[in-house]
């Protein structure tokens, strides 16, 4: 993996290809931000560029606002090659057992090789994936590396919780944060690596929040069952079904009792919802038919579009966001939807 090929995240990469070039980057790194939006992609080119045997300064990379790379790795070397396929014996890489944890056994392992100088290249680097699965023994271990690394080692952790590690981790290293990915850049990312059509990669970046992760995720979730939900909370509410009738649909976003749906599974109903809405504001604009994220249900939306113009569409956006957000804090299911339902 090298920077210029990493999706998104320019002034992250921007920031770490200079401290590398200018041999300024800290021993003690903290990727943190959502699961599935690039981190360990990153943190697997920060490794590559700092062990590439034949790094390049990439010509034509987008430089504006001067986010252009000052080195990055050449992806083709012995050592790019080594670390794309795991085999560099200097790049270490820790990742939570089946358990989801990190023992404290494998990171003693792990700093016992690290008292060495790196056998073949410039600088060990040590990869903690999931770091928030670290046990703390296991942190506590870690500690005394953290704050004074052993020679030409690197620590990049990668989180999307960083709150789980102790304090003590966290104010020995520097956190690096990265946001969620706009739509477009999910969607260019399924098309490049996982051979999803352009159609497909739209409407599942749609739904994914700005993470590949979630969108790969979404696959194996039975969207369509879930996208006549969405529908149907958007119908009852256009035709200001009663009381009655919305509450029955809020009872179908949570499931029949005891069959209660996922809480990941209503949060894509919400989503769905949310970019069906985008897809009314497209359609009441007069945007391309081909570039609605639903296609699907584009009759359907197009029926719906002069029920949900101007200030009614914005108020029910920001309702299902605030849905979204309290699913996110906890929120009881039935709560949320029935309160939804009846904002809508
Ligand atoms: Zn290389």
């Amino acid at each position: 993996m090298t920077f210029r090929s990493l999706v998104g995240h320019r002034r992250v990469t921007t920031l770490l290809s200079r401290a590398i070039g200018r041999e300024t980057l800290p021993p003690t790194l903290l990727f943190a931000g959502p699961a599935g939006v690039g981190k360990w992609q990153a943190a697997m080119a920060t490794a590559q560029a700092l062990n590439c045997l034949n790094p390049v300064q990439p010509t034509g990379f987008d430089s504006r606002d001067g986010d252009a790379l000052a080195i990055d790795s050449c992806g083709e070397c012995r050592s790019c090659e080594r670390i794309n396929r795991g085999l560099h014996v200097d790049v270490i890489t820790v990742a939570p057992d089946d358990k989801a944890s990190i023992k404290i056994d494998v990171v003693r392992d792990v700093l016992a090789r690290t008292t060495y100088r790196p056998f073949e290249g410039r600088r060990r680097v040590v990869l903690i994936r999931e770091a928030e699965t670290l046990e703390p023994q296991a942190q506590n271990a870690l500690l005394k590396s953290l704050e004074e690394p052993p020679p030409a080692t690197v620590f990049i952790m990668t989180t999307s919780v960083p709150g789980a590690l102790l304090p003590t981790v966290r104010s020995r290293s520097m956190t690096i944060r990265f946001g969620r990915l706009p739509a477009a850049d999910v969607a260019a990312v399924l098309v490049r690596d996982f051979e999803q059509s352009e159609p497909q990669a739209r409407a599942l970046a749609a739904l994914a929040d700005g993470s590949i992760g979630q969108a790969l995720a979404l696959e194996n979730a039975d969207v369509s069952v879930l996208r006549e939900t969405a529908l149907e909370l958007l119908q009852q509410a256009a035709g200001r079904g009663d009381a009655q009738r919305r509450l029955q649909v809020a009872g179908a976003i949570v499931g029949p009792p005891k069959k209660e749906r996922a809480r990941e599974d209503m949060a894509i109903v919400f989503r769905l919802t949310a970019s069906m809405l985008r897809d009314i504001e497209a359609i009441n604009s007069g945007v391309d038919a081909r570039l609605i994220a639903n296609p699907i249900v584009a009759d359907d939306l197009r029926a719906l579009a002069r029920h949900f113009g101007g200030d009614r569409g914005r108020d029910a956006f920001a309702a299902v966001d605030r849905a979204l957000s309290a699913l996110e804090r906890n929120v009881g299911a039935k709560v949320v939807a029935e309160w939804l339902s009846l904002q809508l």
